[in-house]
């Protein structure tokens, strides 16, 4: 199979050296790809350049797929968040977050395996905030029918693709009428073209409690993007936390891989960093090219990582995160002997 060129962000913080570990075990695993490296966030500041340089943009246009690390995004300072500025240029308006107990790897709970589909380009988000006169500041929520409609429908066709069983949208719509409003009508008009799925409505305090008292009784989530950034962080420490949920942020064209986690300023530097999540994101990535490119070679190396990250974990070869004794690069060498 000829190689393909992805596109690779290292971003910053414990961005390069997850990035590195990442690298080197997909390499292992025989994918045949070239990477193509970019800079976004302080990396990109660093060298005199925007926070998501064009060329980054640009780069991702043409190669349609990138594996990205964390970017941080300086508080306070007038700058844009690399990962929102992102999402909102490319339309990558699905985040897929999957949240799965991983073997081994022993947590309150046995039985989780939630999917989680983010919207990603609207809601508070939107970053209009304004002063509406000196100790008075408002921020905007935006929800459009478009955005409302495109997200459910994408939601329940992945639930379809994957064999899913039911969809349960978490909301505050008894408070914000019209924006959360519009999303659960949204959602409610898709889920009747998906009799095969069933559709659930709770509001979203009360399905925090539910989440932690018995994350069995979720299957997907469907969420608007303030609420879905919240609830990944929660899923993630139902399972033994960010270091082990991947996730994707997908549009009609594009589709960048990246860890639900942030860049760690607390542990970067220290090579202590647990890079599954971002290897997961980086296996969802090779599965998605399998998908849509027909590239069952990558599909073959997915299985191999997974395999390996698996045996792994059970066999207690892990990183601080998850209580083993590895760091970064000891935790990818140990998935390169099994691969
Ligand atoms: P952001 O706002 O940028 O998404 P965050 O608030 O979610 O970031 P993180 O940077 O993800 O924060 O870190 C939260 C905590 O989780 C920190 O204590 C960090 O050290 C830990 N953490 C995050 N990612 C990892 C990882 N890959 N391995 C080990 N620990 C991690």
């Amino acid at each position: 199979m000829s190689k393909r060129e992805i596109v690779i962000i290292p971003g910053d913080g414990i961005g390069p050296e997850i990035t590195a570990a990442v690298i080197k075990v997909i390499e292992a695993s025989g994918a045949e790809i070239t990477w193509i490296e970019h800079v976004a966030g302080l990396a990109a500041l660093e060298k005199g350049l925007d926070v998501l340089p064009d060329e980054t943009l640009e780069a991702i246009k043409e190669h349609k797929v990138a594996l990205k690390g964390p970017c941080t995004t300086p508080i306070g300072e007038g700058f844009t968040s690399v990962n929102v500025k992102l999402r909102k240029t490319l339309d990558l308006y699905a985040a897929v977050r999957p949240v799965r107990n991983l073997p081994g790897v022993i947590t309150r709970f046995r039985n989780v395996d939630i999917v989680i589909i983010r919207e990603n380009t609207e809601g508070l988000y939107s970053g209009v905030e304004n002063i509406i006169t000196p100790g008075v500041v408002m921020s905007m929520k935006v929800a459009t029918e478009k955005a409302c409609t495109r997200i459910s429908h994408w939601a329940f066709e992945y639930a379809r693709h994957r064999q899913r069983k039911k969809i349960t949208v978490l909301h505050k719509a008894n408070i914000m009428k019209l924006t959360d409003g519009l999303f659960i009508r949204k959602s409610k008009e898709a889920s009747r073209e998906y009799g095969d799925i069933q559709y659930e409505e709770m509001i979203i305090d009360a399905g925090c409690m539910k989440l932690v008292q018995d994350p069995a009784l979720f299957d997907m989530l469907l969420l608007e993007n303030l609420y879905g950034d919240l609830i990944s962080d929660l899923c993630a420490g139902l399972v033994g936390g960010l270091g082990v949920v991947p996730g994707a942020n997908i549009g009609d064209r594009e589709a960048v891989f990246e860890a639900v986690h942030g860049s760690a300023p607390d542990i970067a530097g220290k090579g202590v960093a647990n890079p599954l999540a971002l290897l997961m994101s980086g296996v969802m990535m090779l599965n998605h090219l399998a998908d849509t490119e027909g590239r069952e070679d990558f599909r073959a190396c997915a299985v191999r990582i997974k395999n390996a990250y698996d045996s792994a974990l059970q066999e207690g070869d892990r990183t601080r995160d998850l209580g083993g004794k590895l760091g970064t690069m000891e935790f990818a060498d140990a998935l390169i002997r099994r691969i």
